[in-house]
């Protein structure tokens, strides 16, 4: 043992034989009388003089020292120790991680004589660890800061992993057994399709986005929740698991409905002004106009003009609120579709005239009459009419065609398809979003809100239907609504 540097050599030899690592001899009052030159060296000294005699707990960091003096009477105790881990304090004064293993080895007449002590630097392994807590510590943190939780669905077992916030967010006890159907109990129950969608939807198209209610099961009180997913597979597309984010965006929702709230009230009252700036210059343009230049009846057109566009886009920023809101009234009425659909179409029978649009109505023969709300049924004809007539150039041609699902039982079909402008291929998935509108559609037709699509969806979600289109650019475009021939909810209000 020729790193031994002081002391009872042989014997010290003859007990520990060759090893490696670090060794500290000390007595049975904890005072260091043997040490090798591996210690030396990890607690940075330059010679033994420096430690023999010190006591071993003068080497421990002030945190630890109280479980090192146990573990200390323990060993005397039990002879042996393992697997003690404490943190050491070097020459320097930084720190080092020590784990120790030692023995008691008594004299000649059995009583305890000294303790012979392996230590093993883990620092570095330490700080390895320290470095994955922390990072943990600090993602946990941020997630708790901006309510943001996240999880992992192992789709094979079952099995869910989820971080400490998710537990806050859902105020479920940290580690509680969860999986879809018993979260789903706490989803409020007119958002449990859409959350059960958004999980077949995320299997299928490997990624997914909802906003939902979640009724608090501490206090009751309801919470927004916008979720995203992500979908694993095997080679043979089989889904493995799936990965999520879960944010709380109650405030936002808040905000949002605060700030509709502002809009519904504006729009109304500019109303009532704009209606009648409107109505006197149509009166000044029609019958009243005799005694008027023709720059002046120009200005008055253009007065008239705009007057209307605006009167256009309040009412649709109207709508849009009162249905967000879930304040847009609905009042289910047997109606005609083809009587309603030709009702419409007499508004925009001068502009297809002007436009010299070939539009032809195929109404089946056997349509039995719909149930739902007069003015939200109106508004998806106009929205739609007056898109196709809008974005077809002069002598298009323009087909509205009204019949019976063939394949989903109990509802319409309504199909409006035309020869203009199409939709860009990169832009057809935007189309449904609040306030878009294509860049060919800006270009060529001036004054669009945005807006007539999205309270189509809007209205659709009232009465359980559905729209979608086909769309070539420079070729034309089909829009079909699907709805029941009884609403799904009648008078449900909606809040997005
Ligand atoms: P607006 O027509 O007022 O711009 P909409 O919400 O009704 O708003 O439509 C949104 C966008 O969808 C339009 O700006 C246009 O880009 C596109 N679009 C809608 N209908 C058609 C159509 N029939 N042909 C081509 N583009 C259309």
């Amino acid at each position: 043992m020729s790193d031994i540097s002081q002391g009872n050599l042989p014997n010290f030899q003859r007990r520990v034989v060759l090893f490696p690592e670090a060794l500290l001899v000390f007595d049975t009052h904890a005072k260091i009388i043997k040490v090798d030159k591996h210690t030396l060296k990890m607690f940075g000294w330059d010679n033994e003089q420096e430690i023999i005699g010190k006591s071993c707990f003068d080497l421990i960091a002030d945190k630890d020292k109280e479980n090192v003096q146990q573990a200390f009477q323990q060993i005397l105790q039990d002879k042996n120790i393992s697997g003690l881990q404490c943190d050491a304090v070097k020459k320097d004064g930084s720190y080092l991680r020590i784990s120790a293993n030692g023995s008691v080895f008594d004299d000649d007449q059995g009583l305890p004589e000294e303790i012979i002590v392996v230590l093993h630097d883990i620092t570095p392994h330490l700080s390895e660890l320290e470095q994955v807590r922390e990072a943990e510590r600090q993602l946990s943190e941020a997630q708790q800061i901006a309510h943001f939780g996240s999880w992992e669905w192992d789709i094979i077992s079952n099995k869910f992993h989820w971080t400490d916030e998710m537990y806050r967010l859902f105020s479920l006890a940290p580690q509680s057994e969860v999986n879809n159907d018993s979260l789903m109990a706490y989803v409020i129950e007119e958002d449990r399709e859409k959350v059960k969608n958004f999980i077949t939807q995320s299997t299928i198209d490997g990624a997914g986005i909802v906003d939902y209610r979640f009724v608090d099961p501490q206090n009751g009180s309801i919470r927004w929740f916008h979720s995203r997913s992500k979908t694993f597979y095997d080679p043979n597309h089989k889904p493995l698991r799936m990965v999520g984010t879960v944010h709380d965006v109650t405030r936002e929702k808040e905000l949002d409905q605060v700030k509709t709230q502002f809009l519904s009230m504006a729009s109304h009252q500019m109303r009532g002004p704009l209606t009648t700036i409107n109505w006197h210059a149509e009166m000044l343009l029609q019958s009243q106009s005799e005694g008027l230049s023709d720059t002046q009846k120009k200005y008055i057109q253009e007065l008239y003009n705009a007057s209307k566009r605006t009167v256009r886009l309040t009412n649709d920023i109207l709508t849009v609120s009162e249905l967000e809101l879930g304040k847009m009234p609905f009042k289910p009425e047997k109606l005609s579709l083809p009587k309603i659909a030709k009702r419409v179409l007499e508004d925009y029978d001068h502009k297809i005239a002007e436009q010299k649009i070939n539009f032809k109505e195929v109404y089946s023969g056997d349509l039995p009459e719909i149930e739902t709300d007069l003015f939200l049924l109106k508004t998806i004809f106009h929205e739609l009419i007056s898109n196709a007539i809008s974005y077809t150039p002069s002598e298009g041609t323009i087909t509205m065609t009204i019949s019976v699902d063939p394949v989903r039982p109990n509802t319409f079909l309504i199909a409006i398809a035309d020869t203009g402008y199409g939709i860009p291929k990169d832009e057809k998935e935007k189309i449904f979003t609040k306030m878009f509108r294509a860049t060919n559609a800006k270009t060529k037709v001036m004054g669009g809100t945005g807006l007539g699509l999205y309270i189509i969806k809007l209205i659709l979600q009232l009465n359980g239907g559905e729209i979608w289109f086909t769309s070539e650019e420079n070729k034309g475009s089909t829009f079909t609504v699907v709805l029941p021939f009884v609403p799904k909810s009648v008078g449900a209000a909606i809040k997005i």
